[in-house]
């Protein structure tokens, strides 16, 4: 495709520059004595452009020598040419026996050819062939223009070819003894068939890929290597013998529309694999312009004219190409990733295989099997190359996600660290919060505990505490094989006391009497206990009789040396003291050690009050 018609385009120039120099220099025509098994006849050619398109093979004869002119190319091009083009020569036999060729014009989109031998003014034989007529309407199936000639013994016949074209014309010629063309022909069939298989393969293989992958890439390169095959089968003569032998429409506009096509799926493969809208929106916007255009040219053969619309599309492929091969090599270096360069690279190579075939069409370059399927080569390469950038392309792809995901994980894991830490954090200050507030809660309840066990007035233990106190201690008593004792001190005519210096003043007396007793003892363990109104508990520990007797008396001297300052008098108190002990001998539970305590201070309070009396017991 583009290499086609790039070389098209400077064909057309070079050889518009052809035809004014030779038609400046007029040649005679000569006999060409035809010899051997295969005839270039092109560079003998010699040609008449017929503008009026009225000459027949009558007046063609009549014209004068200085109207024909001669091109010595190989393969003569004269570009997109309207008009009727005339060529002749003229084929000696030099031997005894009669000899037949092919006679073949290897350019299939050829619209109307006519050939007529003449020998002097005989006409031997017409045949008209071109791809405006029916397939079946050649001499030969055969994908160029195939055309018997016979010339006899010693024969000198004139051969005329009248071509008329709306497309590029050119007019390679080829006298060919029959054995020797099929011979030549199967290493151009095995070409031909290694081109499209490839190109068919690479097409298929991508087509599977689409199906898997689901990149409309994969489609638009199907669609631009499809079109390249359809426009080479054309081309070829290939798609018009094997494929449509008999759609003569399509087969003369399907250059028109095939060409556009194949333009429209380069642009769309570009926008797609370089996704360059948003980094190069510009050269994004002239693609998809590219693209547009070609779509218009689609629409040409059908509104202007088929001639107008090949010119054009030629023109936009020569323009695409250009910006296709600088897009390439630009992007390849602002991005040098590998797909950018093996895009880059099949760009290429097409376009060096074009370049060879168009300059050895134009004889800068000798012709030879290599420079002649050049740009075949370089289209198979080029798709070969494509694909790999596409694999390249998905490589890259699955690379860079790869790269996001472990990024996205790195992030995750990062957040969860410090999530974690932040937790940490949390949970200790909550910790730490919750320990104080335990701490305080169970201050609170020592307090509470405290305030429970201890008597309000006097600050000394109180009842409760005294009852659980006493068990505990006959308990361990008991095990330890201990003793204990207990004293109840009672105020000595408290009644009075209240009644001669005031409730508050007892109250006092109650304080200081419960201080010294708390004072004059060893605590812990020993404890002093409100009991009740103005009676005191005293709990002696691992205490015998005789010490707890000694304690008391100590007690009772205490108190009575008692000099309580209440505002400006003395008050003076005394107690009474009934003492019990428990020992490892007798079973007494607390309750039998108070009552013996009880009625021990009853006896004392009997007998006189201010004195201590010990618990006398029957055995
Ligand atoms: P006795 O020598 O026989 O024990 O005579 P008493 O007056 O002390 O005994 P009584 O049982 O007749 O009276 C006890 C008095 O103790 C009655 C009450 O006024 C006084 N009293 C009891 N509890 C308190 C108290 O908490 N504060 C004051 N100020 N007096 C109290
Ligand atoms: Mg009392
Ligand atoms: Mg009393």
């Amino acid at each position: 495709m583009l290499k086609e018609t790039f070389v098209r385009l400077i064909t057309l120039l070079l050889c518009a520059f052809a035809l004014i120099w030779t038609r400046a220099q007029p040649v005679a025509a000569d006999g060409l004595t035809i010899e051997g098994d295969t005839f270039p006849l092109s560079p003998h050619l010699e040609f008449l452009v017929d503008d009026s398109a009225k000459l027949t093979i009558e007046t063609i004869q009549q014209q004068p020598s200085s109207n024909w002119f001669k091109v010595k190319d190989e393969t003569p091009s004269f570009g997109f040419m309207e008009q009727v083009l005339w060529a002749r020569a003229t084929l000696i036999n030099s031997t005894p026996e009669q000899k037949r060729f092919l006679l073949e014009i290897a350019f299939p989109p050829l619209d109307n050819v006519q050939l007529f031998q003449l020998n002097r003014n005989d006409l031997l034989y017409q045949a008209t062939v071109g791809d405006t007529l029916a397939f079946s309407a050649r001499p030969f199936d055969h994908r160029n223009f195939l055309l018997p000639i016979t010339l006899q013994p010693e024969a000198q016949d004139t051969i005329y070819i009248r071509i008329q074209t709306g497309g590029a014309l050119q007019l390679p010629v080829t006298l060919w003894e029959p054995i020797h063309f099929f011979l030549h022909d199967q290493y151009a069939l095995i070409i031909n068939s290694l081109f499209f298989g490839i190109i068919f393969v690479m097409a298929f293989y991508n087509l599977l890929l689409f199906i898997r992958v689901r990149d409309t890439v994969y489609l638009y390169y199907i669609g631009y290597v499809s079109t390249f095959y359809i426009y080479q089968l054309i081309g070829t003569g290939l798609g018009f013998q094997l494929l449509w032998p008999n759609a003569l429409l399509w087969n003369n506009y399907c250059s028109a529309i095939i060409l556009p096509l194949n333009i429209v799926f380069v642009a769309l493969f570009f926008v797609r694999v370089y996704a360059v809208q948003n980094t190069h929106p510009k050269t994004h916007r002239l693609i998809l312009v590219i693209a547009l255009l070609a779509l218009t040219c689609m629409l040409l053969p059908f509104f202007i004219s088929y001639h107008v619309a090949i010119i054009s599309s030629v023109a936009l492929v020569a323009c695409g190409g250009a910006l296709a091969l600088w897009v390439c090599y630009y992007l390849w270096y602002q991005n040098p990733s590998r797909t950018n360069m093996y895009l880059a690279l099949a760009f290429s190579v097409f376009l060096a295989g074009a370049v060879v075939l168009a300059l050895s069409k134009l004889g800068f370059l000798p012709r030879s099997p290599l420079t002649e399927y050049a740009a075949r080569i370089g289209a198979c390469i080029e798709a070969i190359l494509l694909s790999y950038a596409l694999a390249e392309r998905l490589h890259e792809a699955r690379i860079a996600a790869e790269n996001r995901t472990q990024k996205a994980n790195e992030k995750m894991l990062n957040l969860a660290h410090q999530h974690a830490a932040t937790l940490e954090e949390k949970v200790a200050l909550r910790t730490r919060e919750l320990e104080q507030a335990l701490q305080q809660v169970h201050s609170l309840n020592n307090s509470l505990k405290d305030l429970s066990l201890t008597d309000q007035l006097t600050g000394s233990r109180n009842r409760r505490f005294m009852d659980e106190y006493l068990a505990r201690e006959i308990k361990s008593a008991r095990r330890n094989k201990q003793c204990l004792s207990i004293m109840l001190i009672d105020l000595d005519h408290f009644k009075q006391v209240n009644d001669t210096y005031g409730h508050a003043v007892g109250d006092l007396c109650l304080k200081v009497v419960s201080d010294t007793i708390a004072n004059n003892l060893r605590q812990p363990p020993d404890e002093v206990c409100r009991y009740g109104g103005e009676e005191l508990v005293v709990i002696l520990p691992n205490t015998a009789r005789s010490d707890a007797k000694q304690v008391a008396e100590k007690l009772r001297v205490c108190i009575e040396s008692l000099n309580i300052q209440s505002e400006e008098q003395l008050v003076h108190v005394t107690a009474s003291f009934g003492v019990s002990c428990f020992e490892p001998s007798t079973e007494l539970s607390p309750t039998q050690l108070l009552q013996e305590a009880d009625r021990a201070l009853y006896q004392a309070k009997h007998s006189g009050r201010n004195r201590v009396v010990f618990a006398e017991r029957e055995n």
